[in-house]
């Protein structure tokens, strides 16, 4: 019998859960989008952008996912021909560089492998061996939404001041701001994108390339970024919908406020990421104890190196579909699938799942998808530890 019917819980990494008044804030007619309210909620929600970023400069917003926001960032950095490394620790940083060949870069890949974060060391071994100094930017991601990898942003900043490289440091954040710490400027990172719909609790559907002094001198040689991407006008806007390139987006815009609220004035940053910090620890506890007798294994090996945001598992591939659907269909819990975690000839998903826990997620949520997937191992007879959920509930007891 499925016992399904109830509130659902999408414990995918996106999107993530949103809280009802992020929801209610779009419930309206829209708004003038040339003068009035629009334009001064605009200028708070930059002011509060930077303040979740921890920067003092650019903040651009595009209609757009994340993919959007990759293509602006690389559009307003490189010409043709320019070189760009990217450090792979999972899918994500590889599809960030892709959009850089695309648009005529040469990309050069450093692979860190799926189980442990990016090494500085090589990092700055590559930028002391480019001696003339051609590669422009480094890309890289701060948390790897497939693979749950938390990559060392200030160690990369280091590499690049060791080798004194003037390359950019470009960080996506995608799966990271708000859930995990992020400080942009303090961190010397040049550029980095996010997106709407994860730790920032709004629908999918925004975008945002934030971008230091220094990356505007590089986009001033930039000689053709296409109207659509250029982040000049959208930073320095002669009339308000330049800020958009036309037509704001009411509506998100109303949920972007209510969300920014909500995780900078009610609750605060500094909370959210201890939130995150205590529920991700309760999620691996767990894991670690259904995995002392059976298949179930945490992907990133060292919990330093783990994301808050998402952790991805490894069960073997006669377990996961079979785990994530049972749990989908009887408990109403859906469960994210692997992603690039298998290899190129195998079917992906099968042997892999991740637990989403960004944004709007508490305790009690946690829990609830830890007992489902509890339930689903003990009725699917798929070996496991015993005391997970005891493990889980003693990290939560420390507040
Ligand atoms: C989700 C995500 C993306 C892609 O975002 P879309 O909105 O799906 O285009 C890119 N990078 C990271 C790290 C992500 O988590």
């Amino acid at each position: 019998m499925s016992l399904v019917h109830g509130r659902p819980y999408l414990a995918i990494p996106g999107p993530s859960v949103m809280p009802d008044r992020v929801l209610q804030a779009m419930h309206r007619p829209a708004p003038n989008i040339y003068f009035g309210e629009l334009v001064d909620m605009v200028a708070s929600i930059i002011i509060d952008l930077r303040r979740v970023a921890q920067t003092r400069h650019h903040a651009a917003i595009y209609i757009a996912n994340g993919h959007g926001v990759w293509e602006a960032s690389v559009a307003n950095i490189l010409n043709p021909g320019d070189r760009v490394l990217v450090l792979s620790t999972g899918h994500f940083a590889k599809g960030w560089g892709e959009m850089a060949r695309r648009i005529g870069a040469v990309v050069e890949t450093l692979e860190f492998g799926q189980r442990s974060a990016a090494d500085p060391a090589r990092l700055a071994d590559v930028l002391r061996a480019d001696r003339d100094h051609q590669i422009k930017a480094v890309l890289a991601v701060q948390v790897d939404t497939a693979t749950g990898i938390r990559n060392d942003v200030p160690a990369m900043r280091a590499a690049l001041d060791s080798t004194g490289h003037p390359a950019l440091l470009m960080v996506d954040c995608i799966a990271s701001l708000g859930c995990d710490r992020f400080e942009m400027d303090a961190w010397g990172v040049d550029v980095m994108v996010t997106a709407s719909q994860k730790g920032l609790m709004t629908p999918p559907g925004l975008g945002f390339v934030f971008f230091n002094d220094k990356a505007a001198g590089v986009r001033a040689g930039v000689t053709q970024v296409s109207s659509y991407w250029d982040w000049v006008p959208r930073v320095d806007p002669v009339h308000f919908p330049n800020h958009f390139c036309g037509t704001a987006p009411t509506h998100h815009l109303f949920a972007l406020r209510a969300a920014l609220t909500i995780l900078l004035d009610e609750e605060g940053l500094d909370a959210a990421m201890h939130r995150h910090a205590r529920l991700a620890q309760a999620v691996w506890a767990a894991c670690d104890a259904w995995g002392a007798a059976g298949p179930l294994e945490i992907n990133v090996t060292d919990p330093a190196e783990r994301s808050h945001a998402v952790t991805a598992l490894r069960i073997g591939a006669e377990h996961g579909t079979r785990l994530r659907n049972w749990v989908g269909e009887t408990t109403g819990v859906t469960l994210g699938i692997g992603l690039g975690m298998a290899p190129a000839d195998t079917p992906d998903w099968h042997g892999f799942f991740r637990i989403g826990h960004m944004g709007h997620v508490n305790a009690h949520m946690i829990m609830g998808v830890l007992g489902s997937i509890q339930a689903g191992l003990t009725a699917l007879d798929i070996p496991h530890g015993p005391g997970a959920l005891d493990a889980a509930a003693a990290v939560m007891a420390r507040g």
